[in-house]
């Protein structure tokens, strides 16, 4: 299916349905995916080891997103939220923490009342550089698709030995002040019948989420083309049955169908 790249360090601004009027920040290569996890419902497509992994400098990332801010402040542009996204795992490049001082330090200058946001898979949370860096942003959105590993497997299918556990300690290291994202979607792979939104999932899923109690919960479906065509959206009610029994722990729970 038509799945697709970013091929800018910053792109947009684009209308999100979660965040706002936001400013990507893609921090990865422009040419391919790089990411700890191959989600079989990931809008970039498929992780391919083989591709380049050239990603941009520190001071790219700084010059383009300067340039960026400059030309939307001349131009009266209205900017929500500088959000890291892209094509693949942000938390993965090298300098990750340095960017988001810089950041910062563009987002006070030039758009102060802008938000700054980080899409991250969870998965390198046991370095305490990152966990610190996105400590330092408005909105540090962290995923985990379900309670069982089979599911982490068979869905985000990780390159290395993630297991829900190890997620699930390292985001105990946020203490609360952290925004947890989910996708639900159903269908099959490999053979394999893919439905997070089983009484068992869910059970798993909201366990989680009474240990951890997040300051808030994104709850989605896929909303445009992915890598597997056997996969389908959940419809609206099923998503708004299960953020109900979020918000009945007192977690704001924020669906987009
Ligand atoms: S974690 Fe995000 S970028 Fe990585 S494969 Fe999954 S959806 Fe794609």
């Amino acid at each position: 299916m038509a799945t697709f790249l970013f091929d800018e360090i910053i792109f947009g601004p684009v209308r999100s349905r979660r965040l706002g009027a936001s400013l990507g920040v893609n921090l990865l290569p422009t040419k391919s995916k790089v990411c700890s996890f191959d989600c079989i419902y990931c809008e970039c497509g498929w992780t391919n080891s083989a591709d380049s992994k050239k990603l941009p400098t520190r001071d790219e990332v700084r010059e383009h997103m300067q340039a960026r801010l400059v030309k939307m402040k001349f131009d009266a542009d209205n900017l929500d939220v500088i959000t890291f996204a892209g094509n693949g795992e942000p938390t993965l490049h090298p300098s990750f923490a340095g960017i988001i001082d810089d950041t910062i330090e563009l987002r006070d200058e030039y758009f102060p009342d802008a938000r700054i946001a980080v899409l991250s898979n969870s998965t390198m949370l046991h370095k305490s550089k990152v966990v610190n860096a996105l400590l330092k942003v408005d909105q540090n959105i962290l995923k985990l698709d379900s309670g069982i590993d089979s599911t982490i497997q068979l869905l985000n299918q990780p390159h290395a030995s993630i297991t829900v556990d190890k997620i699930v300690e390292n985001l105990h290291q946020f203490k609360g002040n952290f925004i947890l994202q989910t996708m639900f979607l159903r269908g099959t792979y490999k053979g394999k019948t893919m439905d997070n939104t089983t009484d068992i999932e869910v059970k798993k899923w909201l366990s989680i989420v009474k240990e951890l109690m997040p300051k808030e919960i994104m709850v989605y479906t896929i909303a445009r083309d992915t890598p597997v065509e056997t996969l389908i959206k959940v419809p609206l009610a099923d998503l708004e049955a299960i953020a109900d029994q979020a918000r009945s722990l007192g977690i704001l729970v924020q669906v987009s169908g």
